[in-house]
């Protein structure tokens, strides 16, 4: 059974004393119920190895929002996988949209980052969708696919079976507006049969692949519930406890 999952993507939020407040307000209310789904948090780099010592990773997994394509050296004000792998956090987000966008990351790039992230023990959390042009366009279905084929498909099966995958249409991030829960499984599925063509249809049911993009408390349970969605990152919504727990309980 594929695991399902919810993660938080705090992005450039939280100072590190809000930061840590919000991580052990979290840490709490997981220590209070058994959640029905993993729960994870990426924060800050800055935060990593301070919330790494004030919550209970069986509970509640820690993991940063990025990591360099470089192991070590002359590149300054980046971060390395190993770095983020000694602060105690074990996921990284990979490839997010904002990444891409506003940082030129690449599908070469990204390779690079997915290799060391995965040499030094750490889960990505790999960031696929298409922009609004390209949904209009009907090309949302080639778009994933070729993010997919040439991030990730140079991989084992084995390393591709370590990979979790995020559904976000960039178009559906930080806007409001949701992909329905029809056009979320619609893709997953999409998504899952790529994965199936290359690697083999027990691999490509094993892969968790979440969705992505204004996802809240009143919309979060309709989209679970499709046999294709196995759970969420959450940008915005994990900014508040009650709001990240709303959508945590979703799977209850
Ligand atoms: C994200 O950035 O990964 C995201 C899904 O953001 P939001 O939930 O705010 O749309």
């Amino acid at each position: 059974m594929r695991k399902h999952i919810v993660a938080g993507n705090w992005k450039m939020n939280t100072t590190l004393p809000e930061g840590v407040a919000l991580a052990k307000e979290v840490n709490a209310a997981l220590a209070a119920k058994d959640a029905n789904c993993d729960v994870i948090i990426c924060v800050p780099f800055t935060h990593l190895a301070t919330i790494a010592g004030v919550i209970d990773q069986n509970k509640l997994g820690l993991g940063a929002e990025n990591c360099a394509d470089h192991k070590s050296g002359a590149y300054t004000g980046e971060v390395s996988a190993p770095m983020v792998a000694s602060t105690g956090a074990t996921y990284v987000i990979l490839g997010h949209s904002e990444r891409r966008q506003y940082y030129g990351e690449t599908s070469e790039t990204l390779r690079e980052k997915v290799a060391l992230a995965l040499e030094n023990g750490l889960t990505p959390i790999f960031c696929i969708g298409e922009v609004l042009a390209e949904r209009e366009a009907g090309q949302h279905f080639e778009v994933v696919k070729k993010q997919i084929e040439e991030g990730l498909f140079n991989l084992s099966a084995e390393d591709f079976g370590k990979i979790i995958l995020a559904y976000e249409p960039v178009w559906a991030i930080g806007t409001g507006k949701t992909a329905t829960d029809d056009q979320a499984e619609e893709i997953h599925a999409y998504i899952r049969s790529v994965i199936a063509d290359k690697y083999g249809k027990e691999v490509a049911e094993e892969t968790s692949i979440l969705y992505g993009g204004s996802c809240k408390p009143s919309n979060a349970k309709a989209l679970f519930a499709k046999p294709n969605v196995d759970g969420g990152l959450i940008g915005g919504a994990s900014l508040k406890c009650a709001d990240f727990m709303g959508i945590v309980e979703a799977w209850d």
